[in-house]
């Protein structure tokens, strides 16, 4: 997608501190971390929000959240825990329409969110 940001980093075109890629997913650091460890996780497709996801695309969600086990094991993080969340839409102020998850580790996290 042409004027999607993260496909732009998806195809190298915009740097970004990437930590974690493979076929179908990537997650690289976001640029106003709201935690010590603050990841997005992408599907590598260009996919608006939740509500344009096909059956297709069942395998490739499972994924973001298999490496998102992953790279919190790798940050040395997975016996205090993590958060993964997506905003969908106007009311979660989805700024950037190309799904993404946000992986937040390495502090306690309160909870709701706001
Ligand atoms: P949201 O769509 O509200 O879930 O948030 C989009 C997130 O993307 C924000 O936390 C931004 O800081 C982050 N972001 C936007 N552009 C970039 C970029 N070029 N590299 C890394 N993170 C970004
Ligand atoms: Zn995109």
């Amino acid at each position: 997608m042409q004027d999607c940001i993260f496909c732009k980093i998806i195809n190298k075109e915009i740097p970004a501190e990437v930590v974690y890629e493979d076929d179908f997913v990537m997650a690289f650091k976001d640029l106003k971390p709201e935690a010590p460890a603050h990841l997005l996780l992408i599907p590598k497709k260009h996919i608006p929000t939740f509500f344009d996801l096909k059956e297709e695309d069942a395998e490739i969600m499972g994924r973001i959240q298999l490496a998102a086990g992953r790279i919190v094991r790798e940050l040395g993080l997975a016996d205090r825990g993590f958060r993964l969340v997506s905003n969908c839409g106007r009311d979660a102020e989805q700024l950037v329409m190309h799904i993404h998850y946000h992986l937040l580790a390495g502090r306690p996290l309160t909870w709701p969110p706001g």
